[in-house]
């Protein structure tokens, strides 16, 4: 069928389930004019029916064998090919609202997830095959262990849901481990708006640098009790009790405290 010896280091599994890739093509819902980019095509399992229903295809792809082998599809003319590495891409290059579409390399997908909440403004909406634990720590609500510092700042700037479980068998080779498909929508504020990102970050990582201490413990150079009771705060939870909004607040609570300081 093919010749391409699969990559292990570009985390190459590629796709050979037909159900599954026209279910991630059915929530993409390609429109001709749409602006999409297709991290990572690989062999094409994704990109050729995406390519059918639209007039223009953005890729990036770090592979140049990969490349080489894109360039000679039947439908190479309707492709834009970006040859290098995702985490250094600057997608404000390629203008408008964007889809971004890409059965991941597990291996760069925190980082790069990371990477894409700075285009936030320019995105219309991501669909992204990831290993299944890391789509249920990017969904998790507060209170269980998958709930950490991915989930906050990542639901602090996209609306994410599941759309399907993906077992390994949907892949050649098989990846280890589960996948699942998720959708990511940037959300216009529901949860509040940080005056300060990085603070929030920083407040993040803090809160959740151990995850068995209480808030008061975690936080105790930052955060006093009575700041703690002017937002309704109980300091005796533990970060992954703590809902994205109540960060959110805390940490421009936190930043007004010190501006009035001087
Ligand atoms: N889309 C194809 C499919 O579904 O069968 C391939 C998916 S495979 C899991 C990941 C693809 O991402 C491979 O084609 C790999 O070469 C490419 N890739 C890996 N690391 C990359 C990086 N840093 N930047 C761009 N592409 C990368």
């Amino acid at each position: 069928m093919n010749d391409h010896r699969a990559r292990k280091r570009f985390g190459q599994n590629f796709l050979q389930d037909s159900r599954i890739i026209a279910d991630i093509v059915r929530a993409v819902r390609p429109q001709p004019d749409d602006i999409v980019i297709e991290i990572g095509p690989g062999l094409a399992a994704i990109t050729a029916p995406l390519a059918a229903q639209l007039n223009r295809l953005h890729v990036i792809e770090i592979d140049r064998d990969i490349v080489a082998r894109l360039h000679r599809l039947p439908f190479a003319d309707k492709l834009s090919i970006h040859q290098g590495d995702v985490l250094q891409f600057d997608f404000g290059t390629i203008g408008g609202r964007k889809k971004i579409v890409g059965n991941l390399p597990y291996n760069i997908s925190t980082p790069l997830l990371f990477k894409l909440t700075a285009y936030v403004d320019e995105i219309a909406e991501m669909h992204f095959m990831l290993q299944k634990e890391v789509v249920e720590r990017m969904c998790a609500a507060p209170g269980g262990k998958d709930y950490g510092r991915l989930s906050v700042v990542l639901q602090y700037f996209f609306d994410m849901e599941k759309l399907l479980d993906v077992p390994p068998a949907a892949f050649d080779p098989a990846p280890k481990v589960d996948s699942a498909v998720v959708r990511m929508i940037p959300q216009a504020g529901r949860i509040g708006i940080a005056h300060d990102f990085d603070a929030l970050a920083q407040l993040l990582a803090r809160a959740f640098a151990m995850r068995r201490k209480t808030l008061r413990n975690n936080l105790k150079d930052l955060v006093t009790d009575e700041d703690f009771a002017a937002l309704d705060i109980d300091p005796t939870q533990r970060a992954e009790d703590i809902a994205p909004q109540v960060y959110v607040a805390l940490s421009n609570f936190l930043c007004e405290k010190n501006q009035n300081r001087g």
